[in-house]
């Protein structure tokens, strides 16, 4: 073991900063009022979570009435499509999305179908992106819903998401947007995207787990999805996460103020590790578009090895990383994102997603280069397909 601990996992979560949990302590024992009750103890907490609201809709363009707080992306999402489908099924029953949507949306749609909702689910290209013309040639007149991710959580790729929302305004079709690894990396405007719904979640941006914003445009046809009390205007009731909620609005006014920074740090850091990566260790593959892709994205296949293995091997020299994304490992299963890029079974299941963040230096690149070509190596030497290799090249060489 090592006693380096290096994070390079940013895509899966992210610390929560100081000053975040800072504005968070004083809901939890001190400022501890249920915002529906009328003293006020319970009005301070109303007033916090409305503060919260408004710093969430400027992060986006927004509204404030247009935020409703959620208890993640994954509820975001299922909301987001569960609420429009049931809203608008009289008009019609077609859903346009991805191939490479994360499960919160994949699995939400392969629960319409099973319900009576049809889904075109739009291949993309070799790196990762669908265009403006696919999405429009796939509308039909019953379609009531496209659902686009605004960047791929594995492969980085980042779509074009405002010539999107500008084809759904014109055809009049309601558009959403898991947003929820854009937040705080893109720069985002709901009203000049022309985007109707939008989800995040703020442990993807420095804020605490279990919260989330789905964004509804005013006039949006929209079913209310938690029946209860009046919380969220009746649309998702339950008590409020008050706490995670300061937070999330805290979290993302940072990330907002620092973006420019933030942005510029970690594409170095990014451009460094793929260049390195190409330049020192052979037969690999850059997944995901090399400029249109998240700032602190990495995305690689290394022929002839296991992801796993790798992982657990950079896991003994202190380093953290994934291949494919959190909820894909722990599965045998190859990527679905990387199958929908085109790459064959073998090769997407030696893939390595790295994906930086605020803590990380050039250091940690560094570190990062001076084990992995040898670990790629090892691995390399133990598996029968690189031997078999190796011979054919040797005989190539030979006759
Ligand atoms: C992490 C993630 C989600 C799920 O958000 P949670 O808050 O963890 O439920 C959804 N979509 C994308 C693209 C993500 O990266």
């Amino acid at each position: 073991m090592s006693d380096r601990n290096i994070y390079l996992d940013h895509s899966a979560t992210t610390p929560v900063r100081p000053e975040v949990i800072e504005a968070m302590m004083p809901y939890f024992n001190q400022r501890y009022g249920n915002p529906s009750s009328i003293y006020s103890i319970g009005r301070d907490s109303k007033k916090a979570i409305e503060e919260a609201r408004q710093t969430v809709a400027g992060a986006i363009g927004a509204q404030p009435r247009e935020i409703f707080f959620t208890g993640s992306g994954t509820e975001a999402d299922n909301w987001a499509l569960k609420g429009a489908a049931l809203a608008n099924q009289q008009k019609g029953k077609h859903i346009i999305t991805t191939s490479i949507e994360h499960h919160a949306v994949l699995h939400t749609c392969q629960y319409l179908e099973r319900n009576g909702f049809e889904v075109t689910y739009l291949p993309v290209d070799i790196d990762g992106l669908i265009t403006p013309e696919q999405v429009k040639a796939a509308i039909r007149p019953d379609t009531i819903l496209i659902s686009i991710m605004f960047a791929n959580n594995e492969i980085g790729t980042i779509q074009p998401i405002a010539e999107i929302g500008k084809i759904a305004k014109e055809k009049g079709i309601i558009f959403h947007t898991d947003a929820v690894q854009a937040m705080g990396n893109v720069s985002i405007d709901v009203e000049g995207m022309n985007i109707d719904m939008l989800s995040m979640s703020a442990h993807k941006f420095y804020g605490p787990k279990g919260i989330g914003v789905l964004y509804v445009k005013k006039g949006v046809k929209q079913s209310y999805f938690i029946h209860g009390g009046a919380q969220e205007r009746g649309r998702r009731a339950g008590t409020e996460n008050v706490p995670a909620i300061v937070g999330m609005a805290k979290a993302l006014e940072i990330a907002i103020a620092n973006m420019d920074n933030y942005n510029q740090k970690l594409t170095a850091l990014r451009d460094r590790t793929i260049r390195e990566i190409e330049e020192k260790i052979p037969f690999v593959k850059l997944n995901g578009h090399r400029k249109d892709r998240l700032p602190g994205n990495v995305n690689f296949s290394f022929d002839f090895i296991e992801g796993e293995s790798l992982l657990l091997l950079l896991d003994m020299k202190g380093i953290a990383a994934s291949s494919g994304s959190a909820c894909t490992s722990g599965s045998l299963d190859p990527s679905h994102v990387l199958l929908a890029i085109g790459l064959p079974h073998e090769t997407a299941h030696g893939s390595l997603r790295i994906s930086f963040g605020e803590e990380n230096t050039d250091a940690d690149v560094d570190y990062l280069m001076e084990v992995l070509p040898g670990i790629v190596q090892r691995l390399r030497e133990m598996s029968p397909l690189y031997e078999a290799h190796c011979k054919q090249q040797e005989t190539q060489v030979t006759v």
